[in-house]
């Protein structure tokens, strides 16, 4: 079993952690690249890796250094392990990219804020994407959006992983202030009513597409 450290992953050698500064959407600035930059070097660090979920894992580091390094990096801890909220994935949308027709960043950004607190049976990922082209993988993530030209489309349920499984649409066509209060009622009523480790994949499989739209009557969502 792992041992956790402040957020750390103990590694293959039993014996140096990994650390995953949290960065919300993905998103960096010169100051933290810097600060980044500056602890890799300090520690000497040995590996950076790009993760799939959009941040950087410190890898390699000895057990006496983490607080050092977590106080240098004056970063928060981004969850790697823990049954909560871990991260979102949010592709450019239409700050950055040209097929851009919704603001994937700018609600991936929100949704981060929103929600990071939130404990959850198992572990929880949501993907973003600007436009249908769908970069941020949203079908195959437990909260999955599309930005489309009439709106936003809510997926759920779905995973990439070693029982992969297509997220069922539980909504289109959305204005982005009903589209966070839908996501509100569907993270609640998962977080409520899911089995310790259920991702929600399979707990959509169990509860079934219907039962899950009732989340959302009109009294629930205005
Ligand atoms: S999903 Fe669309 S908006 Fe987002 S990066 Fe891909 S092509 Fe661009």
């Amino acid at each position: 079993m792992a041992e956790d450290l402040k957020g750390s992953i103990l590694q293959r050698d039993r014996d140096t952690y990994a650390i995953v500064p949290r960065i919300p959407a993905g998103v960096l600035t010169p100051e933290k690249l810097e600060a980044l930059a500056n602890v890799v070097k300090k520690y000497r660090i040995p590996v950076i890796k790009i993760t799939s979920g959009h941040r950087l894992a410190l890898v390699g580091i000895k057990k006496d250094e983490i607080d050092s390094v977590w106080r240098d990096l004056d970063m928060d801890i981004g969850r790697a392990t823990e049954l909560c909220f871990h991260y979102i994935q949010a592709c450019p949308g239409t700050d950055l990219c040209r097929y851009g027709v919704q603001d994937s960043l700018g609600l991936g950004i929100d949704l981060e804020k929103r929600f990071y607190d939130m404990k959850f049976p198992a572990k929880l990922k949501i993907g973003v994407s600007g436009c249908p082209f769908c970069c941020g993988e949203s079908y195959v993530r437990d909260i999955g959006i599309v930005g489309k030209k009439k709106g936003w489309t809510l997926i759920f349920g779905g995973n990439s992983g070693r029982k992969p499984r297509i997220g069922d649409v539980l909504a289109e066509d959305l204005e982005k202030d009903v589209l966070l209060k839908m996501t509100e009622k569907l993270l609640v009523y998962y977080r409520d009513n899911a089995k310790k480790r259920e991702r929600t994949a399979q707990f959509a499989d169990r509860i079934g597409i219907d039962e899950l739209k009732k989340v959302f009557t009109t009294d629930q969502t205005t």
